[in-house]
């Protein structure tokens, strides 16, 4: 699976063994050293398939980039995957705020780097409008239109990423049954399961904080995973 990603890096080392292992996996690249150049590099045609955003740039912070391009109508759609340093706010990046679609921590392996570029881009792929199940789904005051990936609670609607809403239909779909941390990065980030079980509770979490009081239809299963209620609760 072949695609052109865009690298926006100002560590020039960094940038370029990000650069020639891409290509080893039979990407093409384009390479940003600050945020002007990012926005500018991600309006070109073709637009590219997916974003490596720096948090840190010399002239912008990548968290301003990453919401400037989810509010462009040409990049809205292409999924970012912030680079971050530790102790960085990852809630905030991956959140509401900011609207990336996966992480890693710097120092990161290249390896993991490539494995999560992979698993976005079959993700992209694999959430197109015909290789999702056909027709709303409604539970209790919450309604998702998976052709249109909408969501509403109520009358509101609520904007997820394009990894957020697969979790949340992952979970809906299989609603009363419990889904390991494990299940779920298979199915939602395709990855293999060795990688950080953590990620899945950031996103629950930050896919609840959306959801306002729906997302109380999530439940914790402790020391498992995560389970969509069976049935509305009395009252809702
Ligand atoms: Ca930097």
């Amino acid at each position: 699976m072949s695609a052109l990603v865009l690298v926006v890096e100002d560590e020039e080392d960094l940038a370029s063994t990000l650069e020639f292992n891409l290509k080893r996996e039979g990407h093409a690249t384009r390479v940003a050293g600050t945020g002007e150049a990012a926005l500018r590099a991600a309006g070109e045609d073709p637009v590219p398939d997916v974003i490596l955003l720096d948090l840190m740039l010399p002239d912008a912070s990548g968290t301003e980039i990453c919401r400037k391009l989810k509010q462009e109508a040409r990049t809205r759609h292409v999924p970012i995957i912030m680079l971050t340093a530790k102790g960085e706010e990852i809630d905030r990046v991956i959140g509401l705020e900011v609207g990336a679609d996966d992480y890693v921590v710097k120092p990161f392996s290249v390896r993991e780097l490539m494995l999560r570029v992979r698993a976005v881009l079959r993700r992209t792929q694999s959430s197109e409008p015909a290789a999702l199940p056909q027709g709303e789904r409604r539970f209790a005051d919450l309604r998702v239109d998976p052709d249109a990936h909408r969501v509403w609670v109520g009358a509101f609607e609520v904007t997820l990423t394009a990894l957020e809403f697969k979790l949340l239909t992952t979970l809906l779909d299989r609603k009363g049954r419990v889904q390991s941390r494990e299940q779920l990065l298979e199915e939602v980030w395709q990855m293999p399961s060795e990688l950080t079980t953590r990620t899945v509770d950031t996103h629950v979490k930050r896919l609840r904080q959306k959801l306002g009081h729906a997302g109380d239809y999530i439940e914790t299963v402790r020391g498992v995973g995560y389970r969509f209620l069976d049935r509305p609760r009395e009252g809702t």
